[in-house]
């Protein structure tokens, strides 16, 4: 039963107020056929409107069985649309992008009905209708009649208690309207049906009972019903079952409805995808750049790492000092008037002298070891890397059988001049490290005499040594052309450059080329002659043929008849022997730098394993002469010589001991030299003297012996002169006062004390803890500017003397490339942020053209029962829908512009290097983002539809 007390309805439009309804009062009975009569505008349809729900009254009462409406909320109202009313509508309302089964099915769909229920209901209530043939035509596929006939079956589908009609016949012709007309009539014999025409015939035919609207009231009534007692009791609130619907059957119409407008949805999710696109093409390119640069740092640093040397010269400092040095110039401008000075070469000079400083490794490398210190997080994928100047000298026999010194060709010399020297620079030493200790050994006048051969380097090993022999960044860099990597410290390669070269200079000093083409092509130079090199090439399997000797330096140093250990290094009858019991070297390998190699820590030479270095350092430590030295810290193992004299009476008595032990020749030369030179004696001249006499020792001694063989020679003759001036020296010594002998300790006995430092530094002795280097690498810019912080603040922290000086090559070349990057970065973020705008802003404006579009159906979905979330729901759904559609196309359409993008990069930039690419992950954050920012963009606009009145909505057309 349903009673309509006096309810009224105004609609105000601009400043007209127009009564639809006035003072309306119908009660209803449970089950008969009304028909509402009244001509246009007389508020029929506002009627109907009020008593199914789609819209209120503003003032009376709405009382359905028994219970009130003035208190239901929008849920109440949803599910009694859903449960109890069925609409039938004279424009039919079908959903057109649906099948006729869909859209009975849909207010069962609200309703939360499952599927299969779903079905089997909604194709009987076709059949009642006489349409189950037509189960999945579309509604477009169909009469009017037909339509109406399905709207009827939607409306019967959930068995409604109340049925409204609003003119189901008012399109149909004559002949159908009488069909409809039965059907209703049929379907009102169990409950109520409200129907409203103007075609008095039919209502009076088919009606039980005929209510006519003039002007909003109720003008007749056929068969009132007056109510007494109990259904004037008090109006109840009770709660109605559920109207709901699932984000499946949300997602089902929305996508049928985009399914069916292919073109339209395939053109907005295009307008949706060109923000994404711009987006994933930003997003490429500086991935790609990106990937470029960051290959660059990477590279760059692997090519120049800091470098920390035992001794360095601040490079920053020489640098700054040299443009101050030109400021002051400009500064230090003369004004005419008198002779100024010009001090910049001297500052300058100064400046690099003061520069120059010992860096105690050992307590950083204390620091860089401990894994809590700051630097650690910043060190990059090569890591750190300690290098350890181990001491040897290598010896091979050249093709002609002449034993050659890796270190110079002749054996003991040095001495080529300037020519051999220069012959044997490596020309495409790359290394700037190594340039640099060239620089050191010229600055400090340190000779590198002893050191091991130059064209030996070792191969930087992996960051674990012992699972990876050979670093990665040599891997990375150098392509092995025979055999194989050294396994074992006893296995070297050669390594070639770029061009498959090694210098010819090396190519004699390792024994591949005959010795006396070099001597003779020297001895030409240093005449000014002009040579003709010898360029003929070598093959690989006769290079790796040659075995070379390795003599560790401690090895060099043999014991005499006297106790003293004695250098032979440069003896060839000696080196001969040594080599015979020397580390046999098998070059096992030819490498050479890979085409456009990064970095090339390798010259053209010999690599030899970490291994050997480690072989080395143990076998120092063992060695005779490193334990004579360890036994007796106080007097040199070389000659006997105390380090210190205190005072002196120890510099006299010292001085007394030295001459006593020097042979008749040394003695002789000695005296000479002293007694010549007396008071005036300057000791450079001194010096230089004993310098050319210590060098000559040997050879004199030599000649004394085999002179002294044959008797009457003038060799004989000199000997005698020579034991004259010893005997006499001898005397003087006895008679010289203490200040004599002080003199004559500092000028020839100080110079060949030399300290035990330096004496273990020869021998070949190293401790681990204190590398003779340490190079750090960085993976980007802005870790090694972390890394140099680091250091910085190690050194804020340091002693004085623990102060470390380091080489930052790559903070000397480009320090603004960083900021170069870093604005770059902004730029394109900022396009980026912009894209994202613009792209939301679009979807946002597509989804509400949308839901204008959709009103209709909106009305539909709402009189069906759908709740104001229902609809916003499948608004959602279809925005999500569009958004994923926009996603893949835009990066779909990405990815295919990337190939002709790709292309012009190339051909811009002038590199293939700079590639654009799309990051998996990237692609699909982006799909995401376009899901998320279309249902954001739609969110607005599908509020706005749940908010729709659907009384208004159902009136648009
Ligand atoms: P009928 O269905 O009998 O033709 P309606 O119920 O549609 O009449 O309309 C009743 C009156 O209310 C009409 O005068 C119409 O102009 C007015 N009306 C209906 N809906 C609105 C609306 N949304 N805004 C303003 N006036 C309306
Ligand atoms: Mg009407």
């Amino acid at each position: 039963m349903l009673l309509i007390k006096d309810i009224s309805k105004e609609y105000c439009t601009g400043g007209l107020t127009q009564k639809a309804l006035d003072g309306v009062s119908l009660n209803l009975r449970d089950s008969e056929f009304v028909a509402v009569l009244g001509p246009s505008g007389s508020g029929k349809t506002t009627l109907l409107n009020v008593i199914g729900g789609l819209d209120r009254c503003d003032s009376g009462d709405l009382v359905i069985n028994g219970v009130s409406t003035k208190r239901y909320k929008d849920r109440d109202w949803d599910s009694y649309r859903n449960h109890t009313v069925g609409f039938v509508f004279q424009s039919y309302n079908l959903i057109p992008h649906q099948s006729i089964i869909s859209n009975v099915e849909l207010a069962l769909t609200i309703s939360g009905v499952p599927r299969a229920e779903r079905r089997g209901r909604a194709r009987q209530a076709l059949e009642q209708v006489g349409l189950g043939d037509h189960l999945d035509k579309r509604p477009n596929q169909l009469s009017g009649g037909q339509m109406q006939r399905v709207a009827i079956a939607r409306a019967l589908v959930n068995d409604p208690s109340i049925v409204l009609a609003d003119e189901p016949t008012g399109a149909l012709d004559s002949q159908t309207s009488v069909q409809i007309m039965d059907l209703l009539k049929q379907v009102a014999k169990d409950r109520l049906v409200v129907m409203v025409t103007h075609n008095p015939e039919l209502a009076r035919e088919y009606a039980t009972r005929i209510v006519e609207l003039h002007d909003g009231s109720i003008v007749s009534d056929s068969d009132p019903l007056q109510i007494e007692g109990s259904g004037l009791k008090r109006a109840r609130h009770r709660k109605m079952g559920k109207a709901s619907m699932s984000l499946g059957t949300s997602l089902a119409l929305s996508f049928n409805n985009l399914r069916s407008k292919k073109a339209r949805t395939f053109l907005t999710s295009f307008a949706g995808s060109i923000g994404i696109i711009g987006i994933a093409l930003i997003l490429a390119v500086s991935t790609g750049v990106h990937a470029y640069i960051d290959k660059v740092q990477e590279d760059t640093m692997t090519a120049y790492p800091i470098s920390i040397q035992e001794q360095s010269f601040d490079l920053n400092k020489i640098v700054g000092s040299s443009q101050e040095g030109a400021q002051s110039k400009q500064a230090g401008k003369g004004a005419g008037d008198a002779i100024y000075p010009d001090d910049s070469a001297i500052t300058s000079a100064s400046a690099l002298t003061s520069s120059i400083s010992t860096n105690n490794l050992s307590a950083f490398k204390q620091y860089l070891d401990n894994p809590k210190s700051e630097i650690r997080s910043h060190i990059g994928r090569v890591g750190m890397q300690y290098s350890y100047d181990a001491k040897f000298s290598v010896y091979d026999h050249d093709p002609k059988g002449t034993l050659v010194s890796a270190s110079g060709v002749t054996i003991g010399g040095q001495g080529g001049g300037m020519a051999s020297q220069m012959a044997s620079m490596n020309p495409n030493s790359s290394d700037p490290s190594q340039v640099q200790s060239m620089q050191m050994a010229a600055l400090t006048g340190k000779a590198q005499a002893k050191s091991s051969p130059s064209s030996f380097t070792e191969i930087m090993p992996g960051q674990d040594e012992a699972r990876a022999p050979i670093g990665r960044v040599i891997q990375d860099n150098y392509q092995v052309l025979k055999g194989s990597w050294p396994k074992d410290k006893d296995q070297v390669v050669l390594v070639l450059d770029s061009n498959d070269r090694i210098p010819l200079a090396t190519l004699y000093e390792l024994g591949l080329k005959p010795a006396g083409d070099y001597n003779d092509m020297m001895a030409k130079l240093n005449n000014g002659q002009k040579v003709k090199t010898d360029t003929a090439k070598l093959d690989y399997d006769q290079a790796m043929k040659q075995s070379l000797d390795l003599v560790p330096a401690s090895d060099q140093y043999v014991q005499d008849a006297d106790g003293h250990y004695r250098y032979v290094g440069d003896d060839a009858g000696e080196v001969a022997k040594l080599a015979e019991k020397a580390l046999k070297l098998k070059i096992v390998g030819i490498v050479k730098p890979v085409h456009k190699a990064s970095a090339t820590p390798l010259p053209a030479g010999v690599g030899y394993p970490r291994a050997l270095t480690d072989y080395l350092i143990d076998y120092a430590a063992k060695s005779p002469v490193v334990s004579a030295q360890q036994a007796d810290r106080e007097h040199n193992a070389l000659n006997g010589l105390a380090f210190s004299a205190p005072d002196d009476g120890a510099k006299a008595q010292q001085a007394k001991d030295y001459v006593a032990s020097l042979d008749q020749v040394s003695k002789a030369a000695m005296g000479t030299a002293v007694m010549s030179s007396g008071q005036s004696g300057q000791a450079g001249q001194v010096q230089g003297q004993v310098a050319g006499q210590s060098g000559a020792q040997g050879q004199t001694r030599a000649q004394g012996r085999d002179g002294q063989a044959v008797a009457g020679t003038p060799a004989a003759q000199q000997a005698a002169r020579q034991a004259a001036a010893a005997a006499s020296f001898d005397r003087y010594m006895a008679t010289a006062g203490t200040d004599k002998l002080v003199s004559i300790y500092e000028q020839y006995v100080r110079p060949q004390v030399g300290s035990y430092k330096d004496n273990m530094t020869s021998f070949g002795l190293i401790s681990r803890s204190a590398p003779s280097s340490i190079k750090i690498y960085a993976d980007s810019f802005e870790a090694k500017q972390a890394i140099t912080d680091a250091i910085n603040s190690y050194n804020d922290r340091a002693k004085k003397a623990d102060k470390i000086t380091y080489t930052d090559y790559v903070g000397l070349m480009m320090s603004s490339v960083t900021t170069i990057i870093n604005v770059i970065s902004g730029v394109l973020i900022a396009f980026v942020s912009v894209s994202l705008i613009v792209s939301s802003i679009m979807i946002g404006i597509i989804t509400y053209i949308s839901v204008l579009e959709r009103t209709k159906e909106i009305g539909i979905l709402r009189a069906m029962g759908a709740s104001k979330r229902n609809v916003s729901q499948v608004f959602d759904a279809e925005t999500g829908i569009i958004g994923l559609l926009s996603g893949i196309l835009g990066v779909g359409v990405t990815l295919l512009l990337l190939i002709p993008g790709n292309a012009l990069i190339h051909r811009l930039m002038g590199t293939s290097e700079v590639n654009a690419f799309l990051p998996v992950r990237a692609g699909v954050i982006l799909v995401v983002l376009s899901v998320l920012l279309t249902l954001l963009g739609g969110l607005i606009p599908a509020r706005k539809a749940a908010k729709q009145d659907p009384a208004t909505a159902l009136r648009t057309e």
